[in-house]
């Protein structure tokens, strides 16, 4: 009897954990962020210090496609790699770009500087740069945000661009 019971409580964990996993799983790969209410916007926007997360994971996504921040604001942002793959196969980080420079262009020269995190030698493109990082890492880089405008963010990983990049808007 009691091992009857102990059995139906296990499996009864293993459903509901195995539910858990489908559930995070579907909501992968489409975040869909809360559209904040005017009264929020209103209280973000008078923050001197904004904090954000940005998560990264082992299928080269960020899980954030905009991330939006105030002019004049202290940005905190933290970078999480929230899986397990080390840096060297699935390494990530954060680099927001001056506006106007090319994605492609930017990737190219990061590609030739992996001894330097993957970061250009000439850094005239980049306003902030996060270390590179591998799965169960996290990292910060503050920076003050940049005028009013839309800009765009990567990880410079070779080869994750494409997917790993998203617009990163001063309002
Ligand atoms: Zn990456």
């Amino acid at each position: 009897m009691k091992n009857y019971k102990f059995k139906s409580t296990f499996l009864m964990l293993t459903l509901s954990s195995m539910l858990f996993f489908s559930c995070s799983d579907n909501q992968e790969g489409d975040v869909k962020e809360v559209e904040p209410s005017a009264e929020e916007i209103e209280q973000l926007a008078q923050l001197k210090t904004i904090e954000i997360t940005l998560n990264s994971n082992d299928k080269m996504q960020f899980d954030k496609p905009e991330i939006t921040v105030y002019e004049g604001q202290t940005v905190i942002l933290t970078l999480v790699h929230t899986g397990t793959m080390p840096i060297t196969a699935m390494g990530h980080n954060f680099v927001l770009l001056t506006k106007g420079t090319s994605l492609s262009d930017f990737s190219k020269e990061a590609m030739k500087a992996k001894d330097n995190d993957y970061i250009p030698t000439d850094e005239s493109n980049v306003i902030a740069y996060t270390k590179m990082i591998g799965g169960g890492e996290k990292t910060s880089v503050t920076f003050e945000a940049p005028e009013k405008g839309t800009y765009d963010f990567l990880c410079s990983f070779p080869g994750h661009y494409s997917i790993m990049k998203g617009k990163f808007i001063v309002k």
